[in-house]
């Protein structure tokens, strides 16, 4: 093995060892803490609905284990492993060509179709085992598989486009190239936001304008109050799919939207909704949908020029156990081996995210009200079974939101100041 393989080796399996610790604390620090409800909880969380929170994050750190074992097998099995060389061997059978743009989308589509079916079995296993277990899974497996079809189908669709222009400028390669690449990738992007709430969403969810009711009431005067147009508020059947709420602030021009989970909607009361509804109004009026596009911006920026440089570089191959440099393989390698790279980044975007959530919270204590936004994040902290005492370090990494006793002790120092 050459050794700079070795280096790649190394890269994996530091990341690897990085993940697992880290799961392994978030699983420690829920077990430590499972015996009592925090302080800060005690009176409105049970000990019953903690200990179900508690059960139910080490299942799910226990099945990530499983998860991170599987994603760096095939990893290696594609790179090392001489997987990569097969498939790119078997797509210059079917499209006839030694390069050529065929032959790169071909390879590109059965290497993401392999990963998919790789990642099946444990997704099954997540939805109607994991999920059902703790009472979360309202999926049938009829939807489960029309899901994953519309799925496949949707992403078919987006990323023929985006792939054949992106391998036709690798091919190309003059010193320019990977700016008109990133413009593409901006544009693309752009657009999918835009179109995403009208066009795509919709393939998966039903969205309905909120019924007449005590909460739309309340609702529409506080969207009138922060100047967000009334028809842009949606309820969605989330119920189709899990007993999990949430919300969410997407779309940008005429398709911004606020979308509430109808499962959301049954559980809060119209002044818990109000204030839940004020701080996706915050996430809008602070602009933070722009500010990450703009992080976006600055980072595929980068990824794409070094995408670009480590096209004609013979080594980048050769490290990845890889026989063919073409657009395609170089494509596939950067997109395998990058997220290693990244990981310590995590915790900064993270870090932007969570900035943004108390903005967000404070702009909802300012319009709505902070204790009423209290009481709805710990109504949904406990029908979610979400933990209260996750590990601060795996949180950095893996929470984009704050722990749930920091957020709320932000929200208790805003509460003073309003009614
Ligand atoms: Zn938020």
């Amino acid at each position: 093995m050459p050794d700079i393989s070795l280096l790649f080796v190394a890269l994996v399996t530091a990341n690897l060892c990085i993940k697992l610790w880290l799961n392994r604390r978030q699983a420690n620090s829920v077990l430590r803490h499972q015996a009592s409800v925090p302080n800060a909880f005690a009176g409105v969380i049970n000990l019953g609905a903690h200990q179900k929170a508690a059960a139910y994050t080490c299942a799910k750190t226990r099945l990530n284990q499983w998860a991170l074992l599987m994603d760096t097998f095939w990893l290696l099995i594609l790179t090392l492993g001489g997987g990569i060389n097969i498939l790119y061997a078997f797509a210059v059978q079917i499209s006839g060509n030694e390069t050529g743009l065929i032959t790169g989308l071909v390879f590109l589509m059965t290497l993401g179709l392999l990963s998919g079916l790789v990642d099946l079995p444990l997704s099954i296993y997540r939805q109607f085992n994991l999920e059902a277990r703790f009472g979360f899974n309202r999926m049938t497996p009829r939807l489960f598989v029309t899901d994953l079809l519309r799925n496949a189908m949707v992403s078919l669709i987006i990323a023929l486009p985006l792939l054949s222009l992106i391998l036709w400028l690798l091919d190309l390669a003059t010193p320019m190239s990977w700016l008109w690449a990133w413009l593409g990738w901006m544009a693309f992007n752009a657009l999918l936001l835009f179109i995403y709430p009208v066009v795509i969403a919709p393939l998966f969810n039903k969205f309905t304008p909120m019924s007449d009711s005590a909460h739309k009431q309340k609702l529409d005067a506080l969207l009138h109050r922060c100047g967000f147009s009334a028809a842009g508020l949606f309820v969605m059947d989330g119920s189709k799919r899990s007993a999990h709420a949430n919300a969410y602030f997407t779309g940008f021009g005429k398709n911004r939207r606020i979308v509430l989970f109808d499962t959301l909607i049954n559980q809060l009361s119209p002044e818990q909704l109000e204030a839940v509804l004020a701080h996706e109004i915050g996430h809008y009026q602070c602009k933070h949908l722009q500010k990450r596009l703009v992080l976006m911006a600055l980072i595929s920026a980068g990824l794409l020029w070094s995408l670009f440089q480590l096209l004609h570089a013979p080594w980048f191959y050769t490290a990845l156990g890889v026989d063919v440099a073409s657009p395609a393989t170089a494509l596939a390698l950067f997109s395998l081996a990058m997220p290693l790279c990244l990981l310590p980044l995590t915790p900064l975007s993270n870090a932007l995210s969570r900035k943004h959530e108390y903005e967000a919270d404070a702009y909802a204590a300012q319009q709505s009200s902070a204790q009423e936004l209290i009481d709805a994040l710990i109504t949904m902290y406990r029908e979610n079974a979400a933990t209260l005492t996750p590990d601060t370090l795996y949180s950095l990494f893996h929470d984009s939101h704050p722990p749930a006793t920091l957020r709320i002790g932000h929200l208790q120092g805003q509460s003073g100041h309003h009614a």
